[in-house]
């Protein structure tokens, strides 16, 4: 019986390691499709167009929007950020887990339209931690880590809406309890309506033999 994957949103402050836990969780397991983003930011070295990011124009961005090619967007600092609608529905249709590694905002309208969707937010063990992990990324300039900060701040005030909260303290223990908690969702009744269906009838057809 063919099933539609479950709607995994990740969010956490910039630098608490959703990227890396991301790429860890869909090099281990073949279940997930990771969704790629839109986003106005420019590419930081190394991050290629279609891979990270599809890097587009502040007009692009807009036309994605009238054209309403978007499941969701939000602005995050200075840019623009949103997910491509087809690719979610394509493969949720097809059975995947998708993974929307997304901000707050986003998020929230998401569960706002989706309340099945998994609600994921990832933390360092600590603040100081988190800078830490900005700096030793050496991505951005310390104005720019400092934004990212002070937005964080105002991350933490809506954390709990989340359904989850996953501490990303040592790498492989975080993946497998975001894993864990994906395969959960699987059981949920809700989710299985069509084996409930099944049964009934099975059990149904059974009365009379
Ligand atoms: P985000 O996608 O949330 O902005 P990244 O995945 O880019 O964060 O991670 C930020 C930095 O923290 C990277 O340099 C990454 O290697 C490091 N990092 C990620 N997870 C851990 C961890 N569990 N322990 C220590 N460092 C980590
Ligand atoms: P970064 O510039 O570090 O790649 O991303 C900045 C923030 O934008 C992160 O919190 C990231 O999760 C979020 N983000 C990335 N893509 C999307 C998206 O499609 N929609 C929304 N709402 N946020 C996104």
């Amino acid at each position: 019986m063919s099933k539609k994957g479950c709607l995994v949103i990740i969010s956490g402050f910039s630098g608490a390691g959703k990227g890396t836990v991301v790429r860890e969780l869909t090099t281990r397991y073949d279940n997930y499709a990771l969704s790629i983003s839109a986003t106005t930011r420019a590419p930081r070295q190394g991050e290629e167009n279609g891979r990270e990011y599809f890097f587009k124009t502040r007009e692009e961005f807009e036309e994605l929007i009238r054209q309403d090619a978007l499941y969701e967007y939000a602005q995050y600092v200075s840019n623009f950020y949103g997910t491509p609608k087809a690719y979610v529905q394509q493969q949720l249709d097809a059975g995947k887990d998708v993974i929307l590694e997304i901000e707050v905002q986003g998020a929230l309208n998401v569960k706002a339209k989706n309340p099945e969707a998994l609600l994921l937010f990832v933390t360092p063990p600590s603040a100081q931690e988190l800078k830490r992990r900005l700096i030793g990324r050496g991505t951005e300039t310390l104005e720019v880590i400092n934004e990212r900060m002070a937005r964080a701040s105002e991350e933490a005030l809506l954390m709990d809406r989340y359904d989850y909260l996953i501490i990303n303290d040592k790498l492989e223990e975080c993946t497998e309890t975001i894993h864990q908690l994906v395969q959960r969702e699987h059981l949920r009744m809700s989710a299985n309506l069509d084996m409930v269906e099944k049964i009934k009838k099975e059990l149904e057809e059974m009365k009379g033999e």
